[in-house]
């Protein structure tokens, strides 16, 4: 959630455009407010701003703000922030500082005990002017300045009474060729250039200026200096004898500068929404061996004898992953006699476990990996005595770090807020999974060469999914824009996808829009259903379908409009005529994959009314990527 960036140089120069570039390609992360600190001159300059990053952090106006007709500086650090402590406002936007405008920082996260560090800090004379938690940081280093430490061993000492999560920088006008960072429990990264060492929340940020990173550990902390040489030197905080750690270069992988620009779309969502048949081909990439019937799944290969003797599954996630997982659980317990439970992550972390310890998988998906209800389900489950995989994209992410092994999902970046190609690369990712466990326990050769066969035509069924979708949706958006009600149904395997419909559509929307099981319907929700309700049905030809045809026909007798998807060997049969709008999805043999094509119609009808509505598509209103705050 919400975004770091820091600078340092060689050569001092103008740093504003790099900095508030960079809180721009932060911005899909989450913000309300943002801000950055100069180092100009051994003088710490402020700028703060409410509001998108983007629109409002513009280096002439800063400059001018600032007073200064020029500006250089070897040192900066900006911040998107998503508050936790205190409204959004210029006064507790972040850089903050202490009481004497010697020290800033910036800090992603949440620090727990924060109350009664600032207690303690006010009783010594302290002056705070913000509502933040953050606030206390720059106080304590001020503190420990004054004590005749250094920055590097003020910011550690700092770091070791907090609690709680932080990705911090910070810089000391004494210091002025110096910046320090620290990291636990929040992202952070270091990319190495030439002339310039950058620090940043998300490697995404640090991809516009180099490949080459660096990546920090929770509980340590980097010292990058610009004195003479470039250098940086990594220690663990807690070591009071700050004893350096090794670390090397790594280079991004999966993601490059094509991923952080929209292209010839109008939004991210709608070019990450294209991008599906090409994400998924990537997630399925060489993670089949046709000949045996079975799936390749490498990062799983230490834990095979495991996965091949569990009788239970959990799968923890939140928002579009727990679709997505609920989706696995279907498709798990049809092919194998695997018990699953799909658990929302902020409520599994806090509840009993009654699945055997050593006979169950905790399967944790999450897009960005640094989900805090996820991550902290996973270390709930290890502290029990669980065996712990990830199904996580963004690789080296703290679920990818904490969990024993894993598959990674390879969707690429992902932007847009309202995840869409992410979900489609879990099921994929789940789908392999799915084949594993089910050959391992009874499927034969031949299903699983037929599964495989079915599942390498995925990427072509879904381009040709988003050619016949493109147009109909927009017009069914179009028709129903005036509409009071709207309900996602279906049956079985499609009950998930109908509540990812839904999830799709209020976070794009604003609209408060239902999700049920078909069969649900008369028992309760029938009551919305009138001539101005909208019921969007999902139901290929499969086997619940002539049972979805009779609730069909429930709805229509309470005069309700029907947006039917269907697939294409349904055309002509009569049970289908009551629907209003009607979508052919093409014909799947293997019907456990229909809903990576069914959530591609949905995922675009919630666009185009969202669009309608004048929506901020890639960043709707309240919410931020990857939630990494409780
Ligand atoms: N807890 C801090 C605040 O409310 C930081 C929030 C963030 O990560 O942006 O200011």
């Amino acid at each position: 959630m919400c975004g770091i960036i820091g600078i340092i140089t060689k050569k001092d120069r103008n740093l504003i455009p790099d900095i508030t570039a960079s809180l721009s390609d932060l911005e899909y992360r989450g913000y309300d407010s943002a801000g950055l600190a100069l180092l100009d001159g051994g003088v710490i300059r402020v700028y703060k701003c409410v509001g998108a990053p983007s629109q409002n952090l513009n280096s002439e106006k800063i400059k001018k703000s600032l007073g200064l007709s020029e500006t250089n500086a070897k040192v900066a650090i900006g911040h998107n922030r998503w508050a936790t402590h205190g409204e959004p406002s210029v006064i507790n936007a972040h850089p903050h500082l202490d009481c004497r405008g010697a020290v800033a920082v910036v800090h992603n996260g949440t620090i727990l005990n924060y109350a009664k560090l600032k207690e303690e800090l006010i009783g010594k004379g302290h002056v705070f002017s913000s509502e933040t938690d953050t606030e206390v940081i720059p106080h304590l280093i001020e503190d420990y300045l004054g004590e005749g430490l250094s920055l590097g061993e003020s910011v550690a000492k700092t770091c070791r009474g907090l609690e709680g999560s932080f990705g911090l920088a910070a810089v000391s006008a004494a210091s002025p060729e110096l910046l320090v960072v620290a990291k636990n429990g929040s992202p952070l990264v270091i990319g190495v250039l030439k002339e310039s060492l950058i620090v940043a929340s998300s490697q995404n940020a640090i991809i516009r200026y180099t490949d080459r990173i660096i990546s920090l550990h929770d509980g340590e902390m980097a010292e990058l200096s610009a004195g003479g040489e470039l250098v940086y030197s990594i220690s663990k905080f807690g070591d009071a004898s700050s004893a350096k750690v090794s670390r090397q270069e790594e280079k991004i992988t999966g993601i490059s500068m094509e991923d952080v620009s929209k292209g010839e779309f109008e939004t991210f969502m709608l070019k990450e929404i294209f991008d599906e048949p090409a994400s998924v081909r990537a997630a399925l990439l060489g993670r089949s061996d046709k000949n045996k019937g079975d799936a390749v799944l490498g990062g799983l290969i230490d834990y095979s004898d495991y996965l091949a003797h569990i009788s239970h599954i959990y799968f923890v996630a939140c928002g579009t992953a727990h679709n997505a997982a609920c989706v696995g659980k279907e498709i798990i317990e049809s092919l194998s006699d695997i018990i699953v439970e799909s658990a929302i992550a902020s409520e599994f972390r806090y509840r009993k476990h009654n699945f055997p310890k050593l006979d169950t998988a905790v399967f944790a998906v999450s897009q960005s990996g640094e989900t805090a209800d996820t991550l902290e389900s996973v270390k709930e489950a290890k502290r029990k005595g669980y065996k712990t995989f990830g199904i996580v994209n963004v690789v080296g992410s703290a679920i990818a770090e904490e969990t024993d092994a894993g598959i990674y999902t390879r969707a690429g970046l992902e932007i847009g807020v309202a995840s869409t190609k992410a979900f489609t690369s879990q099921l994929a990712a789940i789908y392999l999974l799915a084949l594993k466990l089910a050959r391992e326990r009874g499927m034969s050769v031949q299903k699983g060469k037929e599964y495989i066969t079915e599942l390498e035509r995925l990427p072509e069924l879904l381009k040709k999914t988003l050619e016949l979708s493109t147009e109909p949706t927009k017009e069914i958006a179009r028709l129903y824009g005036g509409i009071k009600t709207i309900n996602f149904l279906g049956r079985g395997i499609h009950v998930p996808v109908s509540a990812e419909a839904a999830l799709k559509f209020k976070e794009l929307t604003y609209i408060e829009v239902g999700s049920y099981p078909l069969g649900e319907l008369k028992h309760g929700p029938m009551a919305v259903i009138d001539k101005e309700s909208l019921s969007v049905v999902l139901s290929p030809k499969d086997e619940l379908f002539d049972i979805s045809k009779n609730s069909i026909e429930q709805i229509k007798s309470k005069g309700g409009k029907i947006f039917l998807i269907t697939s294409e060997d349904a055309r002509g049969d009569s049970g289908i005529n009551k629907a209003d709008s009607v979508l052919y999805l093409p014909v799947l043999k293997e019907k456990l994959f229909y809903p990576m094509l069914e959530v591609i119609p949905l995922q675009l009808f919630a666009y185009h009314f969202a669009k309608n509505l004048g929506r901020n598509i890639d960043k709707p209103r309240n919410l931020a990527k990857s939630v990494t705050v409780e």
